[in-house]
């Protein structure tokens, strides 16, 4: 796709003087690009070999801050440095940045050059590999949805957070006129992408003011993860170029909907053929696609940490607005929290609809293929199909209420510990103990506006 560069082209675009600035960039734990800015004279000479970064990277939360009882890093270690090295098949155009490159890194002990096992990336190279090595495939695409404002970032750090105005006064789910609207960005964002060699599918209003989704074509689970983390980095950029904010945050507001990224999640043969897929079957499922479904079903509570990782993500999930409250499956049933869609198709797919759009995609695709290869490595009984309104089903599997019921799940996951590792479930367990920590500690606007004249 167009878009791509390799050492050479860039080297071309640097000589006509298109491109002269390269990001360097590994996602961290929150999903977020990390990195430098390299003049592409320094990046062409030597940078895309390597460069360095402080690993309290893998080690902080959303605030930078220096975060105790981490075992990869602390002050008693010194926060010393990862290696960062370019990961050249994800070198490409920045359309919507004036001669700018984007390069994604794999971040590598310092000493060893090994894979950082915490690592987001490494972690997902992994599960892939797992998957790869059964015979399988993984192809995933992870929708994003995200609010809009018409406050620039600036003007709500001067005016304070709550003095939001989203963009749109209605629900515009799949409305042309309010969408037509937002243009300037979602048109400038479409493109963009599309120049950047993601390939974008399209753009759609969602159900609530102020709401926009975006999807890409599925692609391999590790270049659709990549694809995510540009995906936000360039809707971030595009809405401050002009004036505007986005938001991926769970649930922005208790009283509208919130957002999520729905992971449409497939396996293929080594030949490129559909393997969920077999003809005559219930839905056209074959005994693989049970077994990968039955996998995620049955560890659906323990993943759950990866797929809403923040105290805020659990606001998501109530009764009525489209995010699901039951980790039962149900084919083409938005209540349910794994719908069976492409009934019968080659597109015939499990979506995962648990997921926040402030989860970390390597996170939760690596979480979710784990869970669905130790369906197939244990050949596991899918269990039966819930019809109806999920919301009501009283003897259903329960989502998670709160981080701190997710983070004991993953903590207590064998599943996970035999997977992932023993250093990455602790890791992001502590991790998300660490926002409870905080939430528990901080007090909040609602509390003081409650309590002040009444308490
Ligand atoms: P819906 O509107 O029902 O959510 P879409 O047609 O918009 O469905 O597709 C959602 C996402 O599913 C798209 O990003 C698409 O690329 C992806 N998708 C389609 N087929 C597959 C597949 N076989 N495996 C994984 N993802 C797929």
């Amino acid at each position: 796709m167009s878009g791509l560069l390799n050492l050479e082209t860039l080297r071309a675009a640097f000589e006509a003087g298109e491109i002269d600035t390269v990001l360097v960039a590994a996602p961290d734990m929150q999903g977020r690009l990390m990195g430098k800015r390299f003049h592409a004279a320094h990046f062409l000479d030597s940078g895309w070999k390597e460069t360095h970064c402080c690993n309290y990277l893998l080690a902080t939360d959303m605030e930078m801050i220096t975060v105790p009882g981490y075992k990869s890093t602390s002050w008693e270690a010194g926060y010393g440095d990862y290696t960062m090295v370019p990961d050249l098949s994800t070198l490409r155009r920045v359309p919507w940045l004036p001669g700018t490159a984007l390069v994604l890194c794999d971040l590598q002990d310092h000493h060893t050059h090994a894979d950082v096992p915490i690592s987001p990336r490494a972690i997902l190279k992994r599960q892939v590999a797992r998957a790869r090595a059964l015979g399988y495939a993984p192809m995933a695409a992870t929708e994003l949805e995200f609010f809009v404002f018409d406050n620039s970032y600036e003007d709500l750090r001067d005016r304070g957070v709550n003095d939001l105005r989203a963009i749109s006064g209605y629900n515009e789910d799949y409305h042309i006129f309010q969408t037509t609207k937002e243009e300037p960005l979602m048109r400038a964002l479409r493109n963009g992408l599309y120049g950047a060699g993601v390939p974008v599918e399209n753009s759609k209003g969602e159900a609530e003011a102020g709401q926009e989704e975006i999807n890409i074509r599925y692609s391999d689970m590790l270049e659709t993860a990549d694809f995510h983390v540009i995906t936000k980095q360039a809707t971030k950029e595009i809405a401050h170029a002009l004036g505007k904010s986005v938001t991926f945050m769970a649930k922005y507001d208790h009283a509208r909907a919130g957002s999520s990224s729905h992971v449409h999640q497939s396996l293929w043969t080594a030949d490129g053929k559909a393997a969920f897929l077999e003809e005559g079957a219930e839905y056209g499922m074959s005994p693989l696609m049970r077994q990968f479904m039955a996998g995620q079903l049955a560890h659906a509570r323990e993943i759950t940490a990866f797929l809403a990782p923040y105290v805020n993500s659990y606001k998501r999930f109530c009764v009525g607005m489209f995010a699901p409250t039951k980790a039962v499956w149900s084919l083409d049933n938005r209540t349910a929290g794994f719908r069976v869609c492409g009934e019968g198709t080659k597109a015939l797919r499990v979506e995962c609809r648990i997921g926040g759009a402030d989860l970390n995609p390597y996170l939760a695709c690596a979480a979710l293929l784990a869970a669905g290869l130790a369906g197939i490595e244990q050949g596991m009984e899918l269990e039966p199909e819930m019809r109806g309104d999920m919301y009501g089903a009283a003897d259903a599997r329960e989502i998670p209420k709160t981080l701190r019921e997710a983070a004991d799940l993953l903590e207590g996951s064998a599943m996970l510990r035999a997977a992932l590792g023993d250093d990455v479930v602790d890791h992001y367990t502590r991790a998300a103990r660490w926002e409870v920590e905080e939430h528990d500690r901080v007090v909040t606007d609602w509390e003081r506006m409650r309590g002040l004249e009444r308490a």
